[in-house]
């Protein structure tokens, strides 16, 4: 996933979950074999995978529109591994009519066990040593929280409704039972009825154009965690990019995403240069209503993307770049439990700017790395230097997993490979990584494996390199370690200089050398304008507006950035924009700290209320929740 920007989502979502490392909501202590696993223990489920564990889903549901609920059955292929009397899965919100076992079927005992704010509850399913296939009839609460229900106003076309997914982190329970940890895989199928006029995608096989059933049939051949199940339903078409690469999109939309991301294609060849082979089949994009509270999510074969990074200059398509390596670091190789998250995403980080330096660039990936560097840093004297939160192996137990989705697993997780790139070289951290993807494809990793893997394959008892990585400062202590590499971006140095020269007066706004400048230089400048604005010159914001036409940009990365500036410079030609703004999108990255701006005076208070009455209905539960908190 790309950034989440969570720390809000947390105090919401704590509190209430009592359950220790080794119970599980239900109260049931972990027996022997369970502590003895091969699956690593996660607090974040119900099921008891070595135990009983779900090997295949085959998923038949009807999409509901009307009821905003997603209706059928789940049946699974399971693997009674030590001949208990019964199974556990995750649900959150679900109502269970029945469950039967074998075929044919046979109704069975289950009950469901007692709400936990954050895990939901335990479906205890009654089985015996020969039951090796079960079926759930269930159906989804309107209110679940990985489904968001777009009616046609919310959409790009305007014309048809729309629904999609978010499973990451533990959401997937809330439309499918399933045993929802990123340490259990299974294979699945699908059959999915929608309304006639919709077309359906999932994070498999998929079709590229509607039928005249509304019935489509999907095949995921590759075993995935539950938080990689994904759908999305709407009048959306299909167009090619590549040989194995295309965009899904609404017709409003299709040509612009295929413009924005055409270079997909040879981002996939420069990732499988680098790091091996893609395993997926297909790599396609699907872009979403701008109501998506993500960049973008890395689900298999379909990358669920914002409209926001379609910029018109494919200078955000860094995205790509991210989703796509996480094909490699989080998909094939998977992050054990969510205490482990910076194995998928610190790892995807250092892949994504190796693939921009292929596509744009060295100077280009640097400048990428300054701004990383930067949001870490930002974000450890957010949380406090001695935050736990600010580890790279993190404790969610009892919380919430979204509580550790920082910019920390991202960034310093990142950095940490780059100083062993620093100290190893290129050639041989890229000769282990490729080891590393292939000997762990479609397997788990917990901290403790990837150091231990990392002191065999790599350290090799060189006792000095070990010195230098300060490995368990890097994993295991909070704030960032005095070794941290350094890095240069001589493109943001060029920003620094021309902010420096307007503010002296050495130059007008109008003789900036802007002409060459990306996204991300804007951003830079936006950022480091000074504050506040000189008072003998209350006009800046207007000069700037003037110059630039901030407010009027349709680059939503740089239209953040200077609403940030007219919230706390009270620019109020820019309010019209904020509105606009706030109520159109919903990515959090950009709708939460907004909100943290307004709330920083009684007016701003005012003017957050109103916009997030009108706005609510288009934001996704985990925008919704976390825009809530902010207001309290
Ligand atoms: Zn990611």
């Amino acid at each position: 996933m790309n950034r989440l920007f969570a720390l809000l989502f947390i105090s919401l979502l704590t509190a209430s979950c009592n359950q220790q490392n080794n119970q599980n909501p239900n109260n049931m202590v972990v027996t022997e074999e369970k502590k003895q696993s091969t699956i690593a223990i996660d607090a974040h489920t119900c099921a008891m995978p070595n135990e009983a564990v779900a090997t295949h889903l085959d998923l038949d549901v009807e999409v509901d529109f009307t009821k905003k609920q997603i209706i059928g059955k789940a049946s699974y292929q399971i693997k009674n591994v030590i001949g208990t009397d019964h199974i556990l899965f995750d649900t959150y919100d679900l109502t269970i009519q029945k469950v039967t076992v074998g075929n044919p079927e046979k109704e069975t005992k289950f009950e469901l066990g007692a709400k936990d704010k954050n895990l939901g509850q335990a479906l205890k399913v009654t089985i015996d040593s020969t039951v090796k296939m079960l079926t759930i009839y269930y159906s989804s609460n309107p209110a679940a929280q990985a489904l968001q229900w777009l009616d046609a106003q919310q959409t790009a076309d305007k014309k048809k409704p729309f629904l999609f997914t978010q499973s990451e982190s533990i959401f997937a329970r809330s439309w499918v039972p399933c045993q929802d940890s990123p340490g259990i895989r299974f294979t699945y199928s699908a059959k999915v009825k929608v309304p006639k006029d919709l077309l359906a995608v999932m994070s498999a096989e998929n079709p590229i154009a509607k039928n005249d059933s509304g019935i489509y049939h999907f095949n995921m051949p590759q075993a995935i965690p539950a938080y990689l199940l994904a759908l999305a339903v709407g009048d959306i078409e299909f167009k090619s990019v590549g040989p194995r690469t295309g965009i899904y999109a609404e017709h409003s939309m299709l040509d612009k995403a295929v413009y924005e991301f055409s270079e997909t294609e040879d981002m996939l060849v420069a990732a499988e240069k680098l790091y091996g082979a893609y395993r997926w089949g297909r790599y396609d994009i699907i872009v979403l209503p701008p109501s998506f509270p993500f960049g973008g999510m890395e689900n298999p074969r379909l990358t669920f993307a914002t409209p926001t990074v379609i910029a018109g200059d494919r200078s955000l398509t860094s995205l790509v770049a991210h989703e796509m390596a996480h094909s490699w670091s989080g998909n094939l190789v998977t992050n054990a439990t969510w205490n482990d998250f910076w194995l998928n995403e610190g790892f995807t980080v250092y892949f994504e700017r190796r693939i921009l330096e292929v596509i744009y660039g060295l100077d280009y990936a640097e400048m990428q790395a300054a701004l990383g560097k930067q949001d870490a840093i930002n974000t450890m004297n957010e949380l406090g230097m001695t935050s736990e939160d600010t580890k790279l192996k993190l404790n969610l137990n009892g919380r919430h997993p979204d509580d550790g989705m920082t910019d920390i697993a991202y960034e310093k997780g990142c950095l940490f490979l780059r100083l062993i790139e620093e100290n190893v070289g290129r050639e041989k951290l890229d000769a282990f990584l490729n080891k590393y993807f292939n000997e762990f494809a479609f397997k788990t990793m917990t901290t403790e494996m990837f150091i231990d893997y990392l002191k065999k394959e790599l350290i090799k008892g060189d006792t000095i390199l070990e010195e230098k990585l300060t490995i368990d400062q890097w994993v295991y202590n909070a704030g960032m370690p005095a070794n941290c590499p350094n890095i240069i971006s001589t493109r943001l140095q060029k920003v620094d200089k021309a902010i420096e020269d307007w503010v002296q007066g050495v130059k007008p706004l109008s003789h900036l050398p802007t002409r060459e400048w990306s996204t991300h230089e804007w951003v830079h400048f936006i950022r480091h304008l000074p504050y506040p604005f000189n008072p003998q010159l209350p006009d800046q914001m207007k000069e700037l507006d003037n110059t630039f036409h901030f407010t009027n940009t349709g680059n939503c990365e740089i239209l953040a950035e200077w609403l940030h500036w007219v919230i706390l410079n009270k620019y109020s030609s820019g309010y019209g924009s904020l509105e606009k703004f706030l109520t159109t999108v919903g990515r959090r990255k950009y709708v939460l700290p907004l909100y943290k701006d307004l709330v920083k005076t009684e007016e701003g208070k005012k003017m957050a209320a109103a916009i997030f009455a009108k706005a609510k209905g288009n934001y996704h539960f985990v925008t919704a929740s976390s825009v809530e908190e902010v207001l309290k």
